[in-house]
């Protein structure tokens, strides 16, 4: 029999969570964030499942190539750009893939690039979009620094400039002030020109509705998940859309006094019924968790003890005398949030879901 660790992904409840993202925004066209293997949900089949999105959002050249290689025929937009002309840029072209430009050495290289290719190629023009940053100071050009990029890429006959994007760096938190001095600087920036706006990832969609412009970028909120601070997704009416999933595979009778797991973090205050649960941080549960750590066995609350393994993680069966081996434990999914799961850990859902790893089935 095969181990029984799996993440099972509801492909109905991504449907739902896509619908969702047109409510909020019926007049905008929709980018549905897939990098990072899909936020760990399988990038090619959340692209599947969800044709009726607008365009598909990935972090990088390698992550677009696997989406054509799987006949995705939307409109692709890497959203780091281009590292090395030379290699990435004549593939960018070949599969007419959108090209958002973040930072100078960008703009010198593709212009340099362009420079030697045949007026006469078919693939062009080349369809760019300009990254602004508009306080998040990670990627994007400075608002003073705009007006020479816009110039110099608008001159050129071989671009097609589609264009402009920023991102927020707190649009989870309530009442942030820098999120509307990011939406100000971005439509004062960009005013008047020609192209398409686009701001929001999943928080501005769901709390800054001024930050809709043309096009949005929603992630986290498609796999179900709540992007605001101190909510889950089905506060939102969003579905979690993974369930992972695992039986238990041994039971221990612990004395009062024995410690469970490697370096007896746990105690037995008496004695104790311990499960074993087929997961560990070889598959990305957080070797973090710490005691108390919520689990779902038989559908029902309880608390991991011990230190996480590579393999195993173990609970506390005193609340389910009944237990046994076999019984299904849910690490985390409906009826478990994932962001639950995480706040108690320390990390974010997105760490969560991001890191599972290749050992995890992937069963949709
Ligand atoms: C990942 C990403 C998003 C999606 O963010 P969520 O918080 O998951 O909705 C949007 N825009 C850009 C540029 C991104 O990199």
């Amino acid at each position: 029999m095969a181990r029984t660790l799996k993440a099972i992904i509801d492909s109905a409840a991504l449907k739902h969570n896509f619908a969702k993202v047109r409510e909020f925004c019926p007049h905008q066209k929709i980018i549905a964030m897939i990098k990072a293997n899909g936020y760990g949900h399988g990038m090619i089949n959340v692209a599947k499942t969800l044709s009726d999105a607008d365009g598909f959002g990935v972090a990088c050249l390698e992550e677009a190539v696997q989406c054509r290689a799987a006949g995705i025929s939307q409109r692709i937009f890497v959203m780091g750009g281009f590292y090395e002309a030379k290699t990435e840029l004549p593939e960018i072209l070949r599969l007419n893939l959108d090209l958002i430009l973040h930072q100078e050495e960008q703009v010198i290289n593709l212009i340099r690039f362009l420079n030697t290719v045949q007026n006469k190629n078919t693939l062009l023009p080349l369809k760019v979009w300009i990254k602004l940053n508009t306080g998040m100071n990670r990627l994007g050009f400075k608002p003073q620094h705009f007006a020479p990029v816009l110039h110099c890429l608008s001159q050129h006959p071989l671009l097609q400039i589609e264009g402009f994007m920023t991102h927020f760096a707190n649009a989870d938190k309530d009442n942030d002030p820098l999120t509307p001095q990011q939406i100000e600087i971005f439509f004062k920036t960009v005013q008047g020109l020609p192209g398409v706006k686009s701001l929001a990832n999943s928080a501005g969609i769901m709390a800054w509705s001024t930050a809709h412009g043309d096009w949005v970028r929603p992630g986290i909120m498609l796999y179900g998940i709540s992007p605001l601070q101190n909510r889950h997704g089905a506060m939102e009416g969003l579905k979690p859309i993974m369930s992972l999933t695992s039986t238990l595979i041994a039971i221990q009778e612990a004395k009062k006094g024995e410690i469970v797991g490697y370096g007896g973090r746990y105690v037995c205050p008496t004695d104790r019924r311990i499960g074993v649960v087929a997961a560990g941080y070889g598959d990305g549960y957080p070797r973090v968790a710490p005691d108390g750590t919520p689990v779902l066995l038989n559908g029902r609350r309880v608390p991991l003890v011990g230190q996480v393994s590579m393999d195993m993680i173990m609970i506390d069966l005193s609340s389910q005398p009944a237990a046994k081996v076999g019984d299904p434990v849910l690490l985390w999914g409906p009826g478990l949030p994932v962001e639950e799961v995480a706040a108690v850990v320390g990390t974010s859902a997105y760490e969560l879901l991001t890191r599972l790893t290749t050992r995890v089935p992937l069963i949709w």
